[in-house]
């Protein structure tokens, strides 16, 4: 797949854009009063995977915890701001890596050219960050509906205003729930402009339909070489959104992090419950950073076939399980209840060779 080349913007110390990596974001959910919930779910995040975090900021006070959270943990803040200006030029004054602000919220050209000021005088990348369901009343005048067009056309007349007050770290995104709207607007953006962009569905809505959606989304876009940045926008923990990131990410062979199971459906020649292992597994393994194929199947029809290619698996059979690692049989005999457990200390010490 041949990647769109954007310009390079820099957030904190991750590179967004040009020809680097697909950067994985999610957005924090408690209440950003609460610093100790807000320091612990920014924590779990980061081990996770996720390389940016954004925060709502929903009153001026509330951009106290900024200093905060910069000392306390290392990956850039985000700060989102909508209404208020003044909460932008706070969370710039102290020391925010970037804010996304949406220009249809502030809906005042002359507050958001004081934004562009400080972010030029402070070096803040912004994000301008369109949304369907929040366009500016500008531009609604001119279409009978909010749209794609309309929110390509919002988002270059904002560009151009950052532009002419010399500041150009810019990222821009342009959302819709509907799947085909959000495909059209950030197709039509791509096609005019050079600047990275961050993708998504929003309100995709909760964990598996949302993570489908979001797959579907981002993934035709991706696949057309579109996105510098991904947020997979879930009702549910932000650690999902995370892990659904990395999978859409590693299915379209972008990036390789973390263990990839190859696990079959099961049926009736299955003898263990197979669900229950694969899913107690998945969450236990999380933690991992390096990329693994590991199989876990259910039984000789095609388990050995499958834990053979895999880089480690496991391959249940009537009574017992077989170990395979780099395609050869490692342990055999294994009883079941001990299989998941054996299969993780082999892949801990897969992972520290
Ligand atoms: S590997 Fe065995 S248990 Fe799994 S789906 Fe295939 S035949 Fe059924």
């Amino acid at each position: 797949m041949k990647r769109k080349k954007t310009r390079k913007i820099t957030v904190g110390s991750v590179p967004i854009g040009g020809a680097g990596p697909i950067i994985v974001q999610s957005m924090l959910k408690t209440d950003p009063e609460n610093f100790r919930e807000t320091l612990e779910q920014t924590r779990q995040l980061k081990k996770a995977g996720c390389e940016l975090v954004r925060i709502a900021l929903p009153h001026e006070d509330t951009c106290k915890i900024i200093p905060f959270l910069k000392k306390e943990v290392d990956i850039p803040i985000i700060g989102d701001i909508h209404f208020n200006h003044k909460i932008a030029l706070k969370a710039m004054e102290l020391g925010i890596d970037a804010i996304r602000i949406n220009p249809g919220t502030i809906n005042n050209i002359p507050r958001v050219r004081q934004i562009a000021h400080m972010a030029l005088e402070t070096k803040t990348p912004v994000r301008l960050g369109m949304n369907i369901g929040s366009m500016e009343k500008r531009v609604l005048k001119k279409y009978t509906r909010p749209n794609a067009q309309a929110m390509v056309e919002s988002a270059l007349y904002y560009v151009k205003l950052f532009e002419d007050t010399g500041w150009t770290q810019l990222k821009v995104s342009l959302k819709a729930s509907d799947i085909r709207e959000t495909v059209d607007a950030y197709k039509k953006f791509a096609k005019i402009s050079d600047y990275p962009l961050h993708v998504g569905i929003t309100e995709a809505g909760p964990v598996f339909s949302g993570a489908i959606k979001s797959a579907i989304g981002i993934g035709i876009l991706l696949n057309e070489g579109i996105g510098d940045t991904i947020r997979v926008s879930l009702t549910g923990d932000p650690v999902y959104e995370v892990i659904a990131a990395y999978h859409i990410l590693r299915d379209l062979g972008l990036r390789k992090r973390g263990i990839n199971i190859i696990s079959c459906p099961t049926c009736g020649r299955c003898k263990v419950k197979l669900a229950g292992i694969v899913e107690e597994f998945e969450k236990e393994i999380n933690q991992f950073d390096h990329y693994l194929d590991v199989a876990i199947m259910g039984c000789e029809v095609n388990g050995p076939g499958e834990a053979k290619e895999a880089d480690i698996g496991l391959a249940f059979g009537a009574n017992s399980a077989m170990l395979f690692k780099k395609g050869t049989v490692i342990k055999s005999g294994i009883p079941r209840e001990m299989a998941k457990n054996i299969l993780k200390e082999e892949i801990f010490n897969m992972v520290n060779e």
